[in-house]
């Protein structure tokens, strides 16, 4: 056998080695998952830099033409996605999140895959409609409930100000209310009889803003 045969043949030994680890080992999934987040991250970066390409222009740009790009925008995402359909998931994690545009709930979870259902509230308040909302996503297989509240909270300072009160009073309230919200949440029937059971956990978090990373609370 000739010398550039053996080379050959032991080049495609090799390659179908390595494609069997990434594909059935639990050290290749891995990496396959950490080199798909590293290229979301990618991703994320070429666009932050962006910043003269759409809706922030040297000239003031209307309500009007915001709607154009995001709709420019939407038809370029939605032909990618319709090419590379994704694979639909069950979530088993319910999230409520400050509607604080700092925070990107794929970052924090450091995950694409949608097993997460997320609410978004500003200072993630909750009223008996996110309960139900909760309760829902409980009943159609969430094992983890995550109640957050996060670093510099524009709702919280708002609630914090006796001017700002005046103006949002139904927000200040719904912040004011929070923990009883959470204890509300905690006792209903449903909730409380599967946390009893050992089939739900509610955790309190708290999120850096700036770090996306998540602290106990
Ligand atoms: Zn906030």
């Amino acid at each position: 056998m000739s010398r550039r045969i053996k080379i050959t043949l032991f080049a495609i030994a090799l390659i179908g080695l390595i494609a069997i680890w990434v594909m059935y080992t639990g050290s290749g999934r891995r990496t396959q998952f950490i080199v798909g987040g590293a290229m979301v991250n990618l991703g994320y970066r070429l666009q932050d830099r962006l910043e003269s390409y759409d809706f922030v222009h040297e000239h003031e740009i209307s309500p009007e033409d915001v709607w154009k790009e995001m709709q420019q925008q939407n038809a370029l995402a939605a032909a990618v996605r319709e090419t590379f359909p994704r694979t639909p998931r069950h979530p088993l994690v319910a999230m409520v999140v400050c509607m604080d545009a700092r925070i990107d709930t794929n970052e924090l979870t450091g995950d694409t895959r949608h097993y997460y259902y997320i609410i978004r509230t500003a200072g993630s308040v909750l009223s008996l409609m996110e309960e139900e909302m909760l309760e829902l996503a409980v009943e159609n297989g969430v094992e983890l409930v995550l109640l957050s509240t996060h670093s510099d909270c524009a709702a919280e300072k708002a609630a914090a100000s006796p001017d700002m009160r005046k103006r949002f009073p139904a927000l200040a309230q719904a912040v004011d209310e929070r923990t009883r919200r959470i204890n509300e949440f905690m006792a209903r029937p449903a909730i409380a009889s599967k946390i009893d059971a050992g089939k739900l956990a509610v955790k309190l978090i708290n999120i850096d803003t700036m770090t996306e990373k998540i602290l106990p609370r």
